[in-house]
Protein backbone atom coordinates (compact mmCIF):
# COMPACT_ATOMS: atom_id res chain seq x y z
CA UNK A 1 0.00 0.00 0.00
CA UNK A 2 3.03 2.35 1.08
CA UNK A 3 4.95 1.58 -3.00
CA UNK A 4 4.74 4.80 -4.89
CA UNK A 5 2.78 3.34 -7.16
CA UNK A 6 0.18 2.34 -5.16
CA UNK A 7 0.26 5.28 -3.77
CA UNK A 8 -0.61 7.40 -6.63
CA UNK A 9 -3.54 5.48 -7.38
CA UNK A 10 -4.74 5.99 -3.83
CA UNK A 11 -6.09 9.09 -4.93
CA UNK A 12 -8.16 8.51 -7.75
CA UNK A 13 -9.54 5.57 -6.13
CA UNK A 14 -9.40 6.03 -2.06
CA UNK A 15 -8.07 3.77 0.49
CA UNK A 16 -10.75 0.74 0.79
CA UNK A 17 -11.42 0.27 -3.00
CA UNK A 18 -7.65 0.31 -3.76
CA UNK A 19 -6.91 -2.04 -0.93
CA UNK A 20 -9.45 -4.84 -1.61
CA UNK A 21 -7.42 -4.35 -5.61
CA UNK A 22 -4.50 -5.37 -3.53
CA UNK A 23 -5.53 -7.97 -1.84
CA UNK A 24 -7.04 -9.64 -5.14
CA UNK A 25 -4.33 -9.69 -6.68
CA UNK A 26 -1.84 -11.04 -3.65
CA UNK A 27 -4.26 -13.79 -3.18
CA UNK A 28 -3.74 -14.78 -6.52
CA UNK A 29 -0.18 -14.56 -6.60
CA UNK A 30 0.11 -16.48 -3.17
CA UNK A 31 -2.61 -19.30 -4.94
CA UNK A 32 -0.04 -19.38 -7.89
CA UNK A 33 2.99 -19.61 -5.37
CA UNK A 34 0.96 -22.14 -3.60
CA UNK A 35 0.33 -24.60 -6.32
CA UNK A 36 3.13 -24.86 -7.91
CA UNK A 37 2.26 -22.32 -11.10
CA UNK A 38 5.16 -20.35 -10.66
CA UNK A 39 9.10 -20.07 -10.64
CA UNK A 40 11.48 -17.67 -8.94
CA UNK A 41 11.65 -16.23 -12.18
CA UNK A 42 7.63 -16.12 -12.66
CA UNK A 43 7.34 -14.55 -9.07
CA UNK A 44 10.10 -11.78 -9.95
CA UNK A 45 7.77 -10.89 -12.57
CA UNK A 46 4.34 -10.87 -11.31
CA UNK A 47 6.10 -8.75 -8.19
CA UNK A 48 7.30 -6.33 -10.76
CA UNK A 49 3.95 -6.08 -12.50
CA UNK A 50 2.29 -5.92 -9.48
CA UNK A 51 1.03 -1.86 -9.37
CA UNK A 52 -0.15 -2.68 -13.03
CA UNK A 53 -2.19 -5.66 -11.81
CA UNK A 54 -3.98 -3.29 -8.92
CA UNK A 55 -4.70 -1.20 -11.49
CA UNK A 56 -6.27 -3.97 -13.94
CA UNK A 57 -7.71 -5.18 -10.77
CA UNK A 58 -9.30 -1.76 -10.22
CA UNK A 59 -10.52 -0.98 -13.69
CA UNK A 60 -12.37 -4.14 -13.42
CA UNK A 61 -14.02 -3.36 -10.06
CA UNK A 62 -14.99 -0.06 -11.34
CA UNK A 63 -16.89 -0.83 -14.52
CA UNK A 64 -20.10 -1.23 -15.30
CA UNK A 65 -21.29 -4.78 -15.50
CA UNK A 66 -24.31 -3.92 -17.40
CA UNK A 67 -22.84 -2.68 -21.02
CA UNK A 68 -23.95 -1.98 -24.31
CA UNK A 69 -23.42 -4.51 -27.10
CA UNK A 70 -23.35 -4.91 -30.49
CA UNK A 71 -26.43 -7.18 -31.54
CA UNK A 72 -25.26 -8.75 -35.04
CA UNK A 73 -27.41 -11.58 -34.36
CA UNK A 74 -30.31 -10.52 -36.24
CA UNK A 75 -32.73 -11.36 -33.89
CA UNK A 76 -34.66 -8.12 -33.06
CA UNK A 77 -36.17 -8.51 -29.78
CA UNK A 78 -33.46 -10.89 -28.08
CA UNK A 79 -34.09 -11.08 -24.75
CA UNK A 80 -30.52 -12.15 -23.64
CA UNK A 81 -29.52 -8.59 -25.46
CA UNK A 82 -32.04 -6.61 -23.44
CA UNK A 83 -34.97 -6.86 -26.22
CA UNK A 84 -36.37 -3.24 -27.53
CA UNK A 85 -33.61 -0.61 -27.63
CA UNK A 86 -35.69 2.54 -26.91
CA UNK A 87 -36.29 5.74 -29.06
CA UNK A 88 -34.06 8.83 -28.65
CA UNK A 89 -37.43 10.59 -27.66
CA UNK A 90 -38.01 8.06 -24.51
CA UNK A 91 -34.30 8.72 -23.84
CA UNK A 92 -34.94 12.08 -24.06
CA UNK A 93 -38.49 11.67 -21.96
CA UNK A 94 -36.92 10.09 -19.50
CA UNK A 95 -33.87 12.45 -18.69
CA UNK A 96 -36.38 15.66 -18.63
CA UNK A 97 -38.59 14.11 -15.84
CA UNK A 98 -36.39 11.69 -13.82
CA UNK A 99 -33.96 13.90 -13.23
CA UNK A 100 -36.74 16.68 -12.03
CA UNK A 101 -39.30 16.36 -9.87
CA UNK A 102 -42.49 15.27 -11.95
CA UNK A 103 -45.98 15.57 -11.92
CA UNK A 104 -46.19 11.62 -11.67
CA UNK A 105 -48.83 11.07 -9.17
CA UNK A 106 -49.74 14.67 -8.83
CA UNK A 107 -52.85 16.46 -10.91
CA UNK A 108 -51.52 19.50 -12.13
CA UNK A 109 -55.35 21.23 -12.70
CA UNK A 110 -56.45 20.48 -8.88
CA UNK A 111 -53.76 20.87 -6.92
CA UNK A 112 -54.18 17.17 -5.42
CA UNK A 113 -52.95 13.60 -5.46
CA UNK A 114 -53.58 11.94 -8.77
CA UNK A 115 -53.23 8.65 -10.49
CA UNK A 116 -49.92 7.31 -12.01
CA UNK A 117 -51.66 5.63 -14.88
CA UNK A 118 -53.32 8.04 -16.48
CA UNK A 119 -50.02 9.25 -18.16
CA UNK A 120 -50.78 6.41 -20.46
CA UNK A 121 -54.15 5.35 -20.34
CA UNK A 122 -55.22 8.12 -22.66
CA UNK A 123 -52.50 7.59 -25.38
CA UNK A 124 -53.61 3.43 -25.02
CA UNK A 125 -56.69 4.14 -26.01
CA UNK A 126 -55.95 6.83 -29.15
CA UNK A 127 -53.40 4.11 -30.37
CA UNK A 128 -55.67 1.09 -29.73
CA UNK A 129 -57.98 3.46 -31.56
CA UNK A 130 -60.27 2.09 -28.64
CA UNK A 131 -62.33 4.67 -26.49
CA UNK A 132 -64.14 2.01 -24.32
CA UNK A 133 -60.99 0.42 -23.16
CA UNK A 134 -58.58 1.16 -20.01
CA UNK A 135 -55.15 0.08 -19.76
CA UNK A 136 -53.02 -0.38 -16.85
CA UNK A 137 -49.65 -1.38 -17.13
CA UNK A 138 -47.41 -3.39 -14.91
CA UNK A 139 -43.57 -4.39 -14.24
CA UNK A 140 -43.78 -7.42 -17.28
CA UNK A 141 -46.54 -9.47 -18.50
CA UNK A 142 -45.71 -11.80 -16.17
CA UNK A 143 -46.82 -10.01 -14.01
CA UNK A 144 -49.68 -9.03 -15.78
CA UNK A 145 -51.14 -12.35 -16.04
CA UNK A 146 -50.77 -12.77 -13.30
CA UNK A 147 -52.77 -9.67 -11.71
CA UNK A 148 -55.40 -10.32 -13.87
CA UNK A 149 -55.80 -14.32 -12.68
CA UNK A 150 -55.69 -13.13 -9.32
CA UNK A 151 -58.26 -10.33 -9.91
CA UNK A 152 -60.44 -12.64 -12.25
CA UNK A 153 -60.59 -15.67 -11.31
CA UNK A 154 -58.58 -16.29 -7.54
CA UNK A 155 -60.79 -19.51 -5.96
CA UNK A 156 -62.65 -20.30 -9.93
CA UNK A 157 -61.65 -21.93 -12.44
CA UNK A 158 -59.76 -20.61 -15.49
CA UNK A 159 -60.36 -22.57 -19.19
CA UNK A 160 -57.29 -23.03 -21.03
CA UNK A 161 -56.26 -25.19 -24.47
CA UNK A 162 -53.45 -27.76 -23.98
CA UNK A 163 -52.20 -26.73 -26.52
CA UNK A 164 -51.35 -23.26 -25.42
CA UNK A 165 -49.81 -24.13 -22.05
CA UNK A 166 -46.85 -22.81 -22.87
CA UNK A 167 -43.50 -21.98 -21.08
CA UNK A 168 -41.82 -18.62 -22.07
CA UNK A 169 -38.10 -18.25 -21.81
CA UNK A 170 -36.88 -17.53 -17.82
CA UNK A 171 -39.76 -20.05 -16.09
CA UNK A 172 -42.64 -18.39 -17.32
CA UNK A 173 -44.96 -21.25 -17.19
CA UNK A 174 -48.95 -20.69 -17.84
CA UNK A 175 -49.35 -23.58 -14.76
CA UNK A 176 -47.51 -22.45 -12.26
CA UNK A 177 -48.54 -18.69 -12.72
CA UNK A 178 -52.20 -19.75 -12.42
CA UNK A 179 -51.39 -21.89 -9.10
CA UNK A 180 -49.76 -18.42 -8.09
CA UNK A 181 -52.86 -16.31 -8.73
CA UNK A 182 -54.73 -18.77 -6.51
CA UNK A 183 -57.01 -19.83 -9.54
CA UNK A 184 -57.67 -23.74 -10.40
CA UNK A 185 -56.36 -24.21 -13.68
CA UNK A 186 -59.04 -26.45 -16.70
CA UNK A 187 -57.25 -28.07 -19.08
CA UNK A 188 -59.30 -28.78 -22.18
CA UNK A 189 -58.81 -30.78 -25.56
CA UNK A 190 -55.37 -31.87 -26.86
CA UNK A 191 -52.14 -30.68 -27.75
CA UNK A 192 -52.93 -30.68 -31.12
CA UNK A 193 -56.55 -30.09 -31.32
CA UNK A 194 -59.01 -28.00 -29.29
CA UNK A 195 -62.56 -27.34 -30.68
CA UNK A 196 -64.90 -24.60 -29.18
CA UNK A 197 -67.08 -27.63 -28.02
CA UNK A 198 -64.43 -28.37 -25.36
CA UNK A 199 -64.75 -24.86 -24.06
CA UNK A 200 -68.37 -24.88 -23.62
CA UNK A 201 -68.40 -28.27 -21.80
CA UNK A 202 -66.40 -27.17 -19.30
CA UNK A 203 -67.65 -24.08 -18.44
CA UNK A 204 -69.19 -24.93 -14.59
CA UNK A 205 -70.77 -22.61 -12.15
CA UNK A 206 -66.98 -22.52 -10.85
CA UNK A 207 -65.65 -21.31 -13.99
CA UNK A 208 -64.47 -17.52 -14.03
CA UNK A 209 -62.34 -16.93 -17.51
CA UNK A 210 -61.46 -18.26 -20.45
CA UNK A 211 -57.82 -17.49 -21.19
CA UNK A 212 -56.44 -17.78 -24.69
CA UNK A 213 -52.33 -18.24 -24.84
CA UNK A 214 -50.62 -17.15 -27.88
CA UNK A 215 -48.03 -19.86 -28.15
CA UNK A 216 -45.12 -17.79 -28.65
CA UNK A 217 -41.76 -19.58 -29.22
CA UNK A 218 -43.75 -22.85 -30.59
CA UNK A 219 -45.87 -24.04 -33.35
CA UNK A 220 -48.15 -26.88 -34.10
CA UNK A 221 -48.69 -28.21 -37.38
CA UNK A 222 -50.39 -31.16 -38.87
CA UNK A 223 -53.19 -32.51 -37.46
CA UNK A 224 -54.12 -29.29 -35.52
CA UNK A 225 -57.03 -27.49 -34.91
CA UNK A 226 -57.55 -24.50 -32.34
CA UNK A 227 -61.23 -22.84 -31.86
CA UNK A 228 -61.36 -19.55 -33.65
CA UNK A 229 -61.07 -16.06 -31.51
CA UNK A 230 -64.55 -15.40 -32.95
CA UNK A 231 -66.31 -18.43 -31.55
CA UNK A 232 -64.30 -17.96 -28.26
CA UNK A 233 -66.05 -14.11 -28.42
CA UNK A 234 -69.44 -15.52 -28.67
CA UNK A 235 -69.03 -18.24 -26.36
CA UNK A 236 -67.88 -15.86 -23.64
CA UNK A 237 -70.68 -13.42 -24.01
CA UNK A 238 -73.26 -15.89 -24.00
CA UNK A 239 -72.17 -17.54 -20.67
CA UNK A 240 -71.04 -14.12 -19.16
CA UNK A 241 -67.93 -15.11 -18.97
CA UNK A 242 -65.07 -12.98 -19.07
CA UNK A 243 -62.37 -13.85 -21.95
CA UNK A 244 -58.69 -12.80 -21.75
CA UNK A 245 -55.89 -13.14 -24.57
CA UNK A 246 -52.40 -13.37 -23.28
CA UNK A 247 -50.63 -11.85 -26.54
CA UNK A 248 -47.06 -12.05 -25.03
CA UNK A 249 -45.62 -10.11 -28.14
CA UNK A 250 -48.67 -7.65 -28.90
CA UNK A 251 -48.09 -5.67 -32.26
CA UNK A 252 -49.47 -2.41 -32.07
CA UNK A 253 -49.14 -2.30 -36.00
CA UNK A 254 -50.51 -4.65 -38.48
CA UNK A 255 -47.57 -6.47 -39.39
CA UNK A 256 -48.94 -7.92 -42.44
CA UNK A 257 -47.44 -4.97 -44.36
CA UNK A 258 -43.85 -6.56 -43.71
CA UNK A 259 -44.80 -9.34 -44.88
CA UNK A 260 -45.93 -11.38 -41.44
CA UNK A 261 -48.63 -12.76 -41.28
CA UNK A 262 -49.00 -14.79 -37.92
CA UNK A 263 -48.66 -12.30 -35.73
CA UNK A 264 -52.30 -10.55 -34.53
CA UNK A 265 -52.30 -7.03 -33.29
CA UNK A 266 -53.82 -5.85 -30.41
CA UNK A 267 -56.15 -4.12 -32.03
CA UNK A 268 -57.61 -6.74 -33.48
CA UNK A 269 -57.60 -9.02 -30.44
CA UNK A 270 -59.27 -5.66 -28.76
CA UNK A 271 -61.76 -5.02 -32.09
CA UNK A 272 -62.52 -8.57 -31.75
CA UNK A 273 -64.40 -8.47 -28.66
CA UNK A 274 -61.74 -10.09 -26.42
CA UNK A 275 -62.40 -8.12 -22.76
CA UNK A 276 -58.88 -8.39 -21.36
CA UNK A 277 -55.44 -8.26 -23.58
CA UNK A 278 -52.09 -8.34 -21.95
CA UNK A 279 -48.68 -8.28 -23.82
CA UNK A 280 -45.56 -6.96 -23.12
CA UNK A 281 -44.29 -3.37 -23.10
CA UNK A 282 -40.41 -4.10 -24.73
CA UNK A 283 -41.65 -6.89 -27.11
CA UNK A 284 -42.91 -5.87 -30.22
CA UNK A 285 -44.00 -2.55 -28.98
CA UNK A 286 -40.53 -1.61 -29.06
CA UNK A 287 -40.87 0.11 -25.18
CA UNK A 288 -39.28 -0.24 -22.00
CA UNK A 289 -40.28 -3.76 -19.70
CA UNK A 290 -43.57 -3.42 -18.77
CA UNK A 291 -46.68 -5.66 -18.88
CA UNK A 292 -49.58 -4.07 -20.35
CA UNK A 293 -53.03 -5.14 -19.65
CA UNK A 294 -55.75 -3.63 -22.24
CA UNK A 295 -59.69 -3.82 -21.70
CA UNK A 296 -63.10 -3.29 -20.55
CA UNK A 297 -62.65 -0.48 -18.05
CA UNK A 298 -64.82 -2.34 -15.62
CA UNK A 299 -62.34 -5.41 -15.22
CA UNK A 300 -59.65 -3.14 -15.62
CA UNK A 301 -60.92 -1.51 -12.52
CA UNK A 302 -60.73 -4.18 -10.46
CA UNK A 303 -57.63 -4.70 -10.99
CA UNK A 304 -56.61 -1.19 -10.26
CA UNK A 305 -57.65 -1.76 -7.02
CA UNK A 306 -56.07 -5.11 -6.21
CA UNK A 307 -53.20 -4.80 -3.63
CA UNK A 308 -51.16 -6.68 -6.06
CA UNK A 309 -51.24 -4.07 -8.79
CA UNK A 310 -49.78 -1.41 -5.91
CA UNK A 311 -46.45 -4.22 -5.40
CA UNK A 312 -46.23 -5.08 -9.51
CA UNK A 313 -46.25 -1.51 -10.34
CA UNK A 314 -43.72 0.60 -12.53
CA UNK A 315 -41.52 3.64 -11.82
CA UNK A 316 -41.40 6.85 -13.43
CA UNK A 317 -38.95 5.82 -15.87
CA UNK A 318 -40.99 3.36 -17.18
CA UNK A 319 -44.54 5.89 -17.66
CA UNK A 320 -41.79 8.61 -19.36
CA UNK A 321 -40.77 5.67 -22.11
CA UNK A 322 -44.08 4.02 -22.36
CA UNK A 323 -45.48 7.61 -23.31
CA UNK A 324 -42.68 8.62 -25.64
CA UNK A 325 -42.86 5.30 -27.41
CA UNK A 326 -46.65 5.61 -27.84
CA UNK A 327 -46.52 9.46 -28.94
CA UNK A 328 -44.26 8.41 -31.74
CA UNK A 329 -47.17 5.70 -32.68
CA UNK A 330 -49.73 8.29 -32.35
CA UNK A 331 -47.75 10.77 -34.76
CA UNK A 332 -47.10 7.46 -37.25
CA UNK A 333 -43.09 7.87 -36.59
CA UNK A 334 -43.05 4.50 -36.83
CA UNK A 335 -39.18 4.81 -37.72
CA UNK A 336 -38.51 6.45 -34.93
CA UNK A 337 -39.14 3.24 -32.53
CA UNK A 338 -36.27 1.10 -33.47
CA UNK A 339 -37.49 -2.35 -33.32
CA UNK A 340 -40.05 -0.99 -36.21
CA UNK A 341 -37.68 0.72 -38.19
CA UNK A 342 -35.16 -2.48 -38.23
CA UNK A 343 -38.29 -4.65 -38.99
CA UNK A 344 -38.44 -2.36 -42.05
CA UNK A 345 -34.86 -2.47 -43.87
CA UNK A 346 -35.31 -4.52 -47.27
CA UNK A 347 -32.43 -7.29 -47.70
CA UNK A 348 -30.86 -5.05 -50.09
CA UNK A 349 -30.31 -2.03 -47.97
CA UNK A 350 -28.94 -4.94 -45.47
CA UNK A 351 -26.58 -6.21 -48.34
CA UNK A 352 -25.36 -3.02 -49.21
CA UNK A 353 -24.19 -2.27 -45.51
CA UNK A 354 -22.44 -5.56 -45.27
CA UNK A 355 -20.58 -5.10 -48.43
CA UNK A 356 -19.37 -1.92 -47.28
CA UNK A 357 -18.20 -3.44 -43.57
CA UNK A 358 -16.36 -6.22 -45.80
CA UNK A 359 -14.78 -3.61 -47.79
CA UNK A 360 -13.37 -2.16 -45.25
CA UNK A 361 -11.44 -5.19 -44.11
CA UNK A 362 -8.14 -4.58 -44.84
CA UNK A 363 -6.88 -8.56 -43.76
CA UNK A 364 -6.50 -11.43 -46.35
CA UNK A 365 -7.33 -13.90 -42.97
CA UNK A 366 -10.26 -12.72 -43.05
CA UNK A 367 -13.08 -14.51 -45.73
CA UNK A 368 -16.21 -12.42 -46.28
CA UNK A 369 -18.95 -14.10 -48.19
CA UNK A 370 -22.34 -12.41 -48.92
CA UNK A 371 -26.03 -15.10 -48.27
CA UNK A 372 -29.09 -14.94 -48.00
CA UNK A 373 -31.04 -15.56 -44.81
CA UNK A 374 -33.50 -14.84 -42.21
CA UNK A 375 -33.78 -11.81 -39.49
CA UNK A 376 -35.65 -13.34 -36.55
CA UNK A 377 -38.77 -10.95 -35.38
CA UNK A 378 -37.89 -12.83 -31.38
CA UNK A 379 -39.34 -11.92 -28.32
CA UNK A 380 -42.30 -14.58 -28.22
CA UNK A 381 -43.13 -14.27 -32.19
CA UNK A 382 -44.12 -17.32 -33.72
CA UNK A 383 -40.13 -18.80 -35.08
CA UNK A 384 -41.88 -18.97 -38.51
CA UNK A 385 -41.90 -15.11 -38.30
CA UNK A 386 -39.19 -13.96 -40.03
CA UNK A 387 -38.02 -11.60 -42.38
CA UNK A 388 -35.71 -12.10 -45.64
CA UNK A 389 -32.21 -10.46 -44.97
CA UNK A 390 -28.42 -10.69 -46.25
CA UNK A 391 -26.13 -11.94 -43.88
CA UNK A 392 -22.12 -10.99 -44.01
CA UNK A 393 -20.84 -15.02 -43.31
CA UNK A 394 -17.50 -14.84 -41.72
CA UNK A 395 -14.27 -17.39 -41.62
CA UNK A 396 -10.53 -16.60 -40.04
CA UNK A 397 -7.62 -18.37 -40.87
CA UNK A 398 -6.32 -20.08 -37.30
CA UNK A 399 -9.60 -19.48 -35.68
CA UNK A 400 -13.03 -22.00 -35.18
CA UNK A 401 -15.78 -20.36 -35.76
CA UNK A 402 -16.76 -20.30 -31.79
CA UNK A 403 -12.90 -18.84 -31.34
CA UNK A 404 -13.95 -16.12 -34.07
CA UNK A 405 -17.22 -15.66 -32.00
CA UNK A 406 -15.55 -15.47 -28.36
CA UNK A 407 -13.24 -12.79 -29.82
CA UNK A 408 -15.87 -11.11 -31.05
CA UNK A 409 -17.54 -10.64 -27.85
CA UNK A 410 -14.38 -9.91 -25.84
CA UNK A 411 -14.63 -6.76 -28.17
CA UNK A 412 -15.23 -3.20 -27.32
CA UNK A 413 -18.45 -3.14 -27.47
CA UNK A 414 -19.20 -6.83 -27.49
CA UNK A 415 -20.32 -7.97 -30.60
CA UNK A 416 -22.53 -11.08 -30.63
CA UNK A 417 -23.48 -12.60 -33.66
CA UNK A 418 -24.54 -16.15 -35.00
CA UNK A 419 -23.37 -19.39 -35.78
CA UNK A 420 -24.12 -21.68 -38.09
CA UNK A 421 -22.53 -24.55 -39.49
CA UNK A 422 -19.52 -24.24 -38.45
CA UNK A 423 -19.82 -19.79 -39.98
CA UNK A 424 -19.70 -17.09 -38.40
CA UNK A 425 -22.68 -14.55 -39.35
CA UNK A 426 -23.61 -11.25 -38.99
CA UNK A 427 -26.67 -9.79 -39.53
CA UNK A 428 -26.96 -6.24 -39.63
CA UNK A 429 -30.62 -5.36 -39.81
CA UNK A 430 -30.23 -5.78 -35.73
CA UNK A 431 -26.87 -3.22 -35.84
CA UNK A 432 -27.26 0.60 -35.87
CA UNK A 433 -25.69 1.60 -38.90
CA UNK A 434 -23.34 3.98 -36.52
CA UNK A 435 -21.87 0.36 -35.04
CA UNK A 436 -21.06 -0.44 -38.78
CA UNK A 437 -17.74 1.00 -38.50
CA UNK A 438 -16.94 -0.67 -35.16
CA UNK A 439 -17.79 -4.13 -36.30
CA UNK A 440 -14.72 -3.73 -39.48
CA UNK A 441 -12.62 -2.30 -36.90
CA UNK A 442 -12.89 -5.58 -34.26
CA UNK A 443 -12.07 -7.47 -37.60
CA UNK A 444 -8.75 -6.46 -38.52
CA UNK A 445 -7.96 -5.85 -34.94
CA UNK A 446 -8.70 -9.81 -34.64
CA UNK A 447 -6.83 -10.44 -37.88
C1 LIG B 1 -43.15 -13.01 -23.44
C2 LIG B 1 -44.43 -13.58 -22.99
C3 LIG B 1 -44.80 -13.51 -21.64
C4 LIG B 1 -43.90 -12.90 -20.60
O1 LIG B 1 -43.74 -11.54 -20.81
P1 LIG B 1 -42.57 -10.72 -20.01
O2 LIG B 1 -42.82 -9.31 -20.41
O3 LIG B 1 -41.29 -11.29 -20.49
O4 LIG B 1 -42.82 -10.97 -18.57
C5 LIG B 1 -46.02 -14.05 -21.28
N1 LIG B 1 -46.83 -14.62 -22.18
C6 LIG B 1 -46.50 -14.71 -23.49
C7 LIG B 1 -47.45 -15.37 -24.44
C8 LIG B 1 -45.29 -14.19 -23.94
O5 LIG B 1 -44.95 -14.27 -25.24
Amino acid sequence: MRAPAIVALSHSHGHELLASAVRTVLAKIRHEITSGLLDSQGLDLALSGLSAAVEGELRRATTHSLRAVINATGVILHTNLGRAPLSQAAIDHIRETATRYSNLEFDLAAGVRGKRDVHVDRLFRQVLSAEKTSTIVVNNNAAAVLLALNTLAEGGEVIVSRGELVEIGGSFRIPDVMAKSGAILREIGTTNRTRIADYEKAITERTRLLLRVHRSNFEISGFTEQAALDELVDLARQRGIPLMEDLGSGALIDLRSLGIERESSVIESLAAGVDIVTYSGDKMLGGPQAGILSGRPDLIARMRSNSLFRALRVDKLTYAALEATLLAYLKGEHNAVPTLRMMRYTKEEIGLREQAVAAKIGNSRIKTELIDGDSLLGGGAAPSSVLPTRLLSLSCEGFSADELAAQLRRSDPPIIVRIDEGRVLLDLRTVFPDQDAAIAYALNRIA
